[in-house]
């Protein structure tokens, strides 16, 4: 076979993509000039590019690319975008070039039935290249009429596989006890946990498939994980003029529980004082973070190296807090009885692990079993896009919705209905449905948390006590001064050690490998009240929302002060770095931890109140980072977990 002379790039992805897909980067490392091609896609290996820009053949139809290498009647799959001003969209193909023969034939396909109208078109493969077509050029006879939606890359698939894991129910005329949209963090573990501690039925709608059973993490393989995440984005909204909203939402089963990072931090006393009153007692009492820390399987330990590196900086930093970074993660079943000194140990079965928690493995083990805890009460049906709720008066009486694989509309019933789909698609169901929103505040104010990056990383000099390739640890520091200080500080010794369970040994050195270097990276998450200029605009159910998130500056009065501490931190360490250099402060906002934009008030001030129902009505509620009335220094999924299991309690304990 005939091979480029640009062979591809097969290196492991350099330190800062590391941190750059682990969310440690604010923006995105160089990358080759590549016209045309998205952020994701010339993040990974060196692949030549086939473009079809169209508005006709939208994700609601499927494009795929077949060529004469691979026989005609193989399907190469590609991605659809949407240009950062909304102003059309394009199918994006990689090819391997190493796969394919300098000159070659191919043609797209709509649906994976009709190929296109004009024959083949014969192409130059080389790496880094782009080949790009358009529907003026490119038509296909005929297309299904299929309904509208504006999500790109919104995977609508059935296979036996999802078939026999999560069964659907389509029978219209069952009433639940609670019907919740979404499946992702805060809507499974509120079905879940009303299904399994107080017996309701329950109905979840997801809008995706069963893209992944588990979380990304933990399964084999480490540039696949990272190019997942990255691909498996869907584009649901545009930013409008100035606005810096970055970054879309993963839907499918699980939602984005099955590409997120980990990390569950606890909020702070002196932000709980944002909240209302009775969740800060909730979330602090034993039904609070400590119930979803051991849901989440709060990890116990990284090793000695880690408990030294915490104790020494304890000792060093009086005006500190230190701690163990808290994450979900996989760990051995541990218990902390019957060992002669109290640390974690390898003595008893107390827990199964999970790896790191996903709500797609809550749901499909659920599902697994029969049983009130299993999935007798549980239904979850996938690929129903729901487009909007029914009202009669102040009651929510049904939930309209798409069911994009069988290509039929229905409507199901709930005596509670639960908004759980993100903190951009909750607002998008309250505005299409012209919801009845006494202060004004559906979709206003969706704000992120500003951040501190230091740097791509430092390496400790040779003379630091720290050093050593094989060390590694996560610690969580803040300040002592609580509100006057309002920050929380993220410290790695070399991360690449706990990003990805790897089932071959020599691929994980590989991976792990820094060739002698020890690697620190550090990040200052700060809080953030909610900007009340920000906003989300619902255009239409064909349309995607526009959002206004204006660049956060609450947190820049805190950046000498912050560079202080790196300094501080970074010198202990013995750390090759220079004093005087800046800090990167990311003002822009990213969608992962950006909520707010469905309040919650205990004084009927906001959109919803304490107990997370809607002012209006009755009997509609959201579980979602939509509800947060302040954005914490802390990542949002330990408390919006906590706030789950604190609404199933509360609908589980409701008569009727
Ligand atoms: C790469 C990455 C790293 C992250 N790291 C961390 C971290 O370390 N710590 C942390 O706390 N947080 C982290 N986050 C953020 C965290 O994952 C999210 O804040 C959290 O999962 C949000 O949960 P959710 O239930 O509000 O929304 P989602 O997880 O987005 O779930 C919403 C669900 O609703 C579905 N849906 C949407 N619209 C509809 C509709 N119309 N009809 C039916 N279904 C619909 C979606 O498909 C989705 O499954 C990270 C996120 C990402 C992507």
């Amino acid at each position: 076979m005939e091979r480029p002379d640009d062979a591809p790039d097969r290196r492991p992805p350099s330190f800062q993509h590391l941190l750059y897909h682990s969310g440690w980067l604010g923006h995105e490392p160089p990358a080759p000039p590549a016209p045309d091609i998205p952020r994701w896609a010339r993040l990974s290996r060196k692949l030549f590019f086939v473009t079809l820009r169209t508005e006709k053949y939208r994700p609601n139809h499927l494009v795929t690319l077949r060529n004469k290498r691979d026989g005609w009647d193989q399907d190469v799959f590609g991605a659809y975008y949407t240009d950062e001003a909304g102003a059309g969209g394009r199918w994006v193909f990689g090819l391997d070039p190493a796969r394919y023969p300098k000159s070659l034939a191919l043609r797209f396909v709509l649906d994976r039935a009709k190929p296109m109208q004009q024959g083949d078109v014969t192409v130059d493969v080389a790496a880094g290249a782009a080949a790009a077509f358009s529907d003026e050029e490119i038509t296909f006879a005929d297309p299904e009429p299929r309904y509208v939606h504006p999500y790109d890359n919104l995977t609508t698939t059935t296979t036996k596989i999802q078939q026999d894991a999560v069964p659907s129910n389509f029978d219209e005329s069952v009433v639940y006890d609670v019907i919740v949209i979404g499946s992702g963090m805060g809507g499974a573990v509120l079905a879940d946990g009303l299904t399994d501690t107080h017996n309701r039925r329950v109905l979840v709608l997801e809008a995706g498939s069963l893209v992944h059973q588990t979380h990304i993490d933990n399964l084999p393989g480490y540039e696949h994980n990272l190019v997942a995440a990255w691909n498996h984005q869907v584009g649901n909204y545009v930013n409008r003029p100035g606005s810096t909203l970055m970054f879309g939402v993963q839907m499918n089963l699980g939602g984005r529980s099955v590409y997120w990072e980990g990390l569950i931090p606890r909020m702070q006393d002196w932000e709980l004082v944002h909240w209302p009153a009775n969740v800060g007692t909730h979330l602090l009492g034993p039904y609070g973070y400590e119930r979803a820390e051991r849901l989440l399987r709060k990890c116990r330990t990284l090793g000695t190296y880690q408990d030294r590196l915490v104790r020494k900086l304890r000792r060093r930093f009086c005006d500190l807090h230190v701690t163990d970074l808290p994450r979900s993660v996989h760990q051995p079943n541990i218990s902390r009885r019957g060992c002669w000194r109290p640390r974690w140990s390898i003595t008893e079965v107390t827990e199964t692990s999970t790896g790191v928690f996903s709500t797609a493995d809550l749901l499909l083990d659920s599902l697994s079993f029969g049983g009130p805890v299993g999935g007798d009460l549980l239904t979850v049906n996938l690929n129903h896009l729901v487009t909007g709720i029914e009202t009669v008066g102040d009651e929510a009486r049904a939930v309209v919705c798409q069911d994009l694989a069988g290509g039929v509309e229905r409507r199901y019933r709930g005596r509670a209905i639960v908004l759980a789909a993100g903190s951009l698609e909750s607002p998008r169901i309250a505005l299409a449905s012209g919801l009845t929103d006494p202060n004004n505040l559906v979709g206003v104010g969706l704000t992120d948390h500003p951040a501190f990056f230091g740097s791509h990383g430092y390496q400790l000099l040779p003379s630091s006590r720290f050093r050593g390739a094989e060390h590694h640890a996560k610690v969580l520091l803040w300040h002592k001064g609580g509100a006057a200080h309002p920050y929380n500080v993220e410290l790695l010794v070399n991360p690449q050690y706990w990003l990805a369970r790897h089932a071959d040994d020599d691929v994980f050195r590989q991976m792990t490998d820094t060739q002698g270097v020890t690697w620190v990276a550090i990040k200052f998450l700060t809080d953030s009240p909610l900007d009340d200029s920000n906003r989300i605009h619902y255009l239409g159910p064909a349309q995607k929302l526009e959002v206004e998130v204006r660049p956060n500056n609450t947190g820049i009065h805190l950046q000498a002060e912050v560079i202080d501490l790196r300094n501080r931190i970074l010198e202990y360490l013995g750390a090759d770095f220079v004093p005087s250099d800046g800090i990167d402060y990311a003002a822009f906002g990213t969608v992962h931890h950006a909520g707010g934009s469905l309040r919650m008030s205990s004084d009927h001030s906001g959109v919803v109140d304490e107990n997370l129902k809607f002012e209006y009505y009755r009997n509609l509620y959201c579980c979602d980072v939509s509800v947060f009335p302040h954005i914490p220094t802390a990542n949002p999924s330990l408390t919006l977990v906590a706030l789950a299991q604190r609404l199933a309690d509360y609908l589980g304990t409701m008569s009727g």
